[in-house]
């Protein structure tokens, strides 16, 4: 249980991270979540939290593109709950281009939410983990992560980066109750990814379910998305004391992509 644990996730207000901050809400722990979006549906997630699991929640909308609106995120959750116990680096976006053809401002945003942000929750989360001798943070890299695919070149450097960020927190603090691991995601069927079904309906004039198998069939051996309530039992099990010598990981859930 993570009953009194406070939790923030970035980009908790749609797909992987919302998953994600569903489930460490089912161990009990209150939850901060951040991201984009409609006020009156993060109004009613957040209503939704307290409503299905009894914990308190709150919100706030800083920008992870932005170091000033990060640390200003930093400290609200630490005014509020006291400090922040899990962290969760999950926000991100993706842009599919060739090299040659990619706007070089997606490539500065893509490094700065996919990476940066990272860097900058991570550095202000720890004085506080380090005090209490107990934290987690999990960093939502991918599969691209750990191998790369044509056109997606920042998303792949950020994603290799991360893997690299997790472990060096890990080396840091391996001598603490602050653990530190990335979790690698195959597919999952979110609005990130329905972008790039989408385009590929189109482009292949096909229907939306060949479009997805077209997809999985191409990378994801078991054919199968991977599910936010899958990566949500996966990040509760990182945060739990049978995980405390989990160091550093970067934990593949890709229905097979990166085993072939
Ligand atoms: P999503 O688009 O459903 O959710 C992204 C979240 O990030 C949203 O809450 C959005 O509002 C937020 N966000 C975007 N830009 C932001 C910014 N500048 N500041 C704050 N929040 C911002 O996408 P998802 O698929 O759930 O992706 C979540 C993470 O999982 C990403 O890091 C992504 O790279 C990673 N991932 C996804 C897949 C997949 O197949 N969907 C696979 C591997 C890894």
């Amino acid at each position: 249980t993570l009953q009194g644990k406070t939790a923030l996730i970035t980009g908790s207000t749609s797909g992987i991270g919302l998953g994600i901050a569903r489930a460490l809400a089912q161990q009990g722990a209150h939850i901060v979540l951040n991201g984009f979006g409609d006020a009156n549906e993060i109004a009613a997630l957040q209503a939704g939290l307290t409503q299905d699991y009894g914990v308190q929640s709150t919100y706030h909308p800083a920008d992870m593109s932005r170091p000033q609106e990060i640390a200003a995120m930093m400290q609200f959750a630490a005014a509020k709950f006291g400090s922040v116990d899990i962290l969760v680096n999950n926000a991100g976006i993706q842009h599919v281009a060739d090299i040659e053809d990619f706007p070089v401002e997606k490539w500065d945003a893509i490094i700065a939410i996919n990476l940066s942000s990272a860097f900058h929750t991570t550095r202000l989360a720890l004085p506080a983990m380090k005090e209490k001798n107990w934290g987690r943070i999990i960093n939502i890299a991918s599969a691209h992560g750990l191998v790369g695919s044509a056109q997606k070149s920042a998303y792949v450097a950020a994603k290799h980066g991360i893997v690299g960020l997790s472990k060096v927190t890990a080396l840091e603090n391996a001598q603490t109750g602050v653990t530190c691991n990335a979790i690698c995601p195959g597919w999952v069927l979110t609005p990130l990814v329905q972008k790039q079904v989408d385009v590929r309906a189109a482009n292949e004039d096909v229907s939306n379910d060949d479009a997805k198998k077209g997809l999985l069939a191409e990378k994801q051996p078991s054919g199968e998305f991977v599910t936010p309530e899958q990566l949500g039992a996966l990040a509760v099990f990182l945060c739990s004391e049978a995980a405390n010598q989990v160091r550093g990981a970067a934990w593949s859930m890709d229905g097979g992509w990166t085993a072939q």
